[in-house]
């Protein structure tokens, strides 16, 4: 029998995180890796998951946790879901550029520096995908559009990191093209985390399809894009 998959899911020890990891367990039969900055919330996800799971103490703005990730041997999902939304209404003229340059280390410079630490093993996958977890926020064809929902929340730092995110997966996807590796950003909607106060319609399950989907893309589907459930998102 061959070996199962193996996941790395960051911010996994709650929110959309732990659905996503939780899927990619229990409905794909994954070993799921639960990246959490706290290794005591880690170790309770990962028992709260199951047998599939193991936790890793990551915190995605740390050198050295991220380098440790260098060691993993086999690994064929790249999960980078973990985020931080820091400007609690701040307009964009009133948000201190060292909020936004917090909010990037985590959003985006973590995703990169996740990603390059662990591209050797995902080179040896003969199939590894890269989900980067960004927002509908991050869509400038939703923010340009005064009547849409997303165009009444002008979060400077978040909206930036994301549509950074969503240039950075761009990138990643165009580089490992000619390789096994997919790389495409998810869009799980808005969803009631403590990110946002629990404000959002959605669960955190319903948030995780969209990249539990692109986690397990077959071989003939898309690099390079922008999902959420439904299908493509507007860059
Ligand atoms: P959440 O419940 O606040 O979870 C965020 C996770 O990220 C937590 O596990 C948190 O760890 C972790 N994290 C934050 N900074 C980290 C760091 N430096 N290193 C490692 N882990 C770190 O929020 P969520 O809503 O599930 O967010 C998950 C992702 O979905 C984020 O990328 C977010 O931007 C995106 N998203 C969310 C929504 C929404 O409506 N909720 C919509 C679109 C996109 P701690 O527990 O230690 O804080």
């Amino acid at each position: 029998m061959d070996e199962p998959r193996v996941a790395l899911v960051t911010g996994a020890n709650k929110g959309i995180g732990f659905e996503i990891a939780k899927l990619l367990g229990t409905a794909h039969g994954m070993r799921v890796l639960v990246g959490a900055r706290d290794a005591v919330r880690g170790k309770e996800a990962a028992t709260a998951l199951g047998p599939f799971a193991t936790a890793v103490t990551l915190d995605v703005t740390d050198a050295g946790s991220v380098a440790a990730l260098a060691s993993l041997e086999r690994l064929d999902v790249m999960v980078n879901n973990a985020g931080v939304l820091l400007e609690r209404g701040a307009p964009p003229s009133g948000t201190p550029v060292e909020l936004l340059r917090r909010t990037f280390e985590t959003n985006v410079f973590g995703v990169v520096a996740v990603t390059n630490a662990v591209l050797p093993a995902l080179r040896r996958s003969d199939a590894g995908r890269v989900v980067n977890v960004s927002s509908g926020l991050g869509s400038l064809a939703f923010t340009t559009e005064p009547s849409h929902m997303y165009a009444q929340h002008p979060l400077l730092s978040y909206n930036a990191s994301k549509s950074a995110l969503n240039a950075v997966t761009v990138s990643f996807a165009n580089e490992l093209r000619a390789t096994a590796i997919k790389v495409n950003a998810a869009d799980p909607g808005y969803c009631a985390t403590d990110l946002n106060d629990h404000s959002g319609p959605r669960t955190a399950a319903r948030g995780a399809v969209a990249a539990v989907r692109l986690a397990t893309l077959p071989a003939d589907g898309p690099t390079g894009g922008f999902f959420d459930e439904d299908g493509p998102v507007p860059w």
